[in-house]
Formats: structure tokens, C-alpha cells, sequence
């Protein structure tokens, strides 16, 4: 896709869209928009390949990539991307979960709160950093607690959408765990409403999704009493 003319040619207007959109972090769908040959490149030829186009944005920016300091930065942030902080990207890193039998009959719900959230937001490729909140309850079958993290891990390193997030991990879950009994909450902050725009540090945006028994009022209650109690 050439950008280049694009942005020169653009009226303020339609600027000011392109802008608004980033700001609004509106998402158009709840899949990650991906090309159809996403992964067509093997990791390491996205690093050479996004080494490059970051070499000519430093490039541009006016920074002098001979300085010791700053010849390695282009491999860096590629295999940063690839990866680290956009690895969930491709489905060859997703988790995989085993389930096990529910051999202590425990029936009441499982919530793991404060799973740490390290994202990065897709209309500014800044990091969204905070917790997830996730529960179910169980269907005769139980799963690692560990899993639970990664799978939240897997879907926070891709550019995200916060809201999108909280519905692919949580579509997620029902389908590894088998059963629609789950809730996810996100509390997280965003650095790219922190850094430019309102330069907000303070305020950060919490996102739900509640399926099966957590629509019901009690236990949603419930929930919200384990995550918030005591804090
Ligand atoms: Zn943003």
C-alpha cells in the first residue's frame, strides 16, 4: 500500500478524520483485520523487512543511523515486533489448552484477577498497559491456571482495540473452555491518551464482557466482590 502521495495530497479535513478515528479507537470488527497472506513471510523475513522501513523513518525523522547508538535500533524494534510485542499475531504462538476433569466437584466460579495487560494500541502503536479480571465456571472440565494468562497474553500483543481484545479473549475462553460461564474485565491504561492528544495520565478505560451465568445480576456481583473487595 502506498501511502506516500496519499498524505501529501490529503485535505485538513480529511485529516482531521483519519485523526478522529484514532481518538474515538473505533474498531470495525471483532477479528484482528489481517490480509489474507499474513503469514506468507517467515519471521525472519518481516524482521529484515520491517528493519528496513524503520531504518527510513529514523531516517526521515533526521537521526544519523551510523551513531553507535542508533545503528541497531532498526533490528531491534523488528524483532521486537515480531517477536515480542506482536507475536500474538500470528496463530502459531496461540496457547494451547488442555482441559482436565473437575475431580474436586468444585462448582463455583474460578476468577484470576490482575493478569497483567501489555498491549499496544492500533490506531497509534503505543502501549496499552493494565490488568484483566477473567472467570468461569467450570463445565465437568478445568483448565491451568497459567492458561488463563496466556491466553490473554496472546490476544494483547497484536495492535489492538481495547474493546476488541475484551471479546476475542473471552470468545476465547468459551470455546477452550467449553462452557459460556465467563467474564472478562479490562481496566487499562492508554499511553496514547496519556502521551499527546489530552495528555490524560490519570484516567484509564474499563472495558466488560459477561456470558452465560454472569449476566445474571448475583453473579456478576459476585465477581465484581472478589475483584474489587479488599482494594
Ligand atoms: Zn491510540
Amino acid at each position: 500500500m502506498k501511502q506516500n502521495g496519499i498524505l501529501l495530497n490529503l485535505t485538513e479535513k480529511e485529516f482531521d478524520l483519519i485523526e478522529e478515528v484514532g481518538d474515538g479507537h473505533i474498531s470495525t470488527s471483532l477479528e484482528t483485520p489481517m490480509k489474507p497472506d499474513a503469514h506468507a513471510l517467515s519471521d525472519k523475513e518481516k524482521m529484515a523487512k520491517i528493519a528496513e522501513h524503520f531504518a527510513s523513518i529514523m531516517d526521515t525523522l533526521g537521526l544519523d543511523l551510523s551513531d553507535d547508538s542508533l545503528q541497531g535500533t532498526p533490528m531491534r524494534v523488528a524483532k521486537m515486533y515480531v517477536e515480542e510485542v506482536f507475536s500474538g499475531l500470528n496463530p502459531k504462538n496461540k496457547p494451547e489448552v488442555k482441559l482436565f476433569e473437575n475431580k474436586y466437584g468444585y462448582n463455583e466460579m474460578l476468577v484470576e484477577k490482575d493478569i497483567k495487560v501489555h498491549s499496544f494500541c492500533e490506531h497509534h502503536f503505543v502501549p496499552i498497559i493494565g490488568v484483566a479480571h477473567v472467570a468461569y465456571i467450570n463445565s465437568g472440565k478445568v483448565v491451568g491456571l497459567s492458561k488463563l494468562n496466556r491466553i490473554v497474553d496472546y490476544f494483547a500483543k497484536r495492535p489492538q482495540v481495547q474493546e476488541r481484545m475484551t471479546m476475542q479473549i473471552a470468545n476465547e475462553l468459551k470455546e477452550a473452555l467449553d462452557t459460556e460461564d465467563v467474564a472478562v474485565i479490562i481496566d487499562a491504561k492508554h499511553m496514547c491518551v496519556s502521551l499527546r492528544g489530552v495528555e490524560d495520565t490519570s484516567s484509564s478505560t474499563v472495558t466488560a464482557s459477561y456470558s452465560g451465568a454472569f449476566q445474571n445480576e448475583e453473579t456478576k456481583r459476585e465477581f465484581l466482590q472478589y475483584i474489587y473487595s479488599g482494594k
